[in-house]
């Protein structure tokens, strides 16, 4: 089974430096405060055939920063398809897809 804190832990460390990435490949982007209750949902990271989604547990510390929390990210952006599942599946409408014409 895609289990989604270990995919996230398996590739924290990999994660693209997007200044790096050229002008021209796709960019996912989660929006954190419409997606507030990720682990409840993972609809994206269910629904992305190419399974480019990945879950960051976050930190359990009260005093944690917004970067910290619980959150959803796609962690290969290059590797999408513009198939749009997630951004259908997203009952928050949580997730854009921005490409650079
Ligand atoms: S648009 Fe398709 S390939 Fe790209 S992140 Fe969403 S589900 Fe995955
Ligand atoms: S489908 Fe939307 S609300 Fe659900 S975890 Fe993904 S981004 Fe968050």
């Amino acid at each position: 089974m895609h289990d989604p804190e270990q995919a996230f832990k398996l590739t924290r460390d990999r994660a693209p430096d997007h200044s790096k990435i050229a002008d021209g490949l796709p960019e996912v982007i989660v929006n954190p405060a419409l997606c507030t209750n990720p682990k409840d949902c993972l609809l994206c990271f269910r629904s992305c055939s190419s399974k480019l989604f990945a879950y960051d547990p976050g930190t359990a510390d009260p005093q944690t920063r917004a970067d910290q929390l619980p959150r959803v990210l796609c962690h290969m952006p290059e590797l999408c398809t513009l198939c749009m599942q997630c951004v259908e599946v997203c009952p928050q409408k949580a997730i854009t897809i921005k490409t650079t014409e």
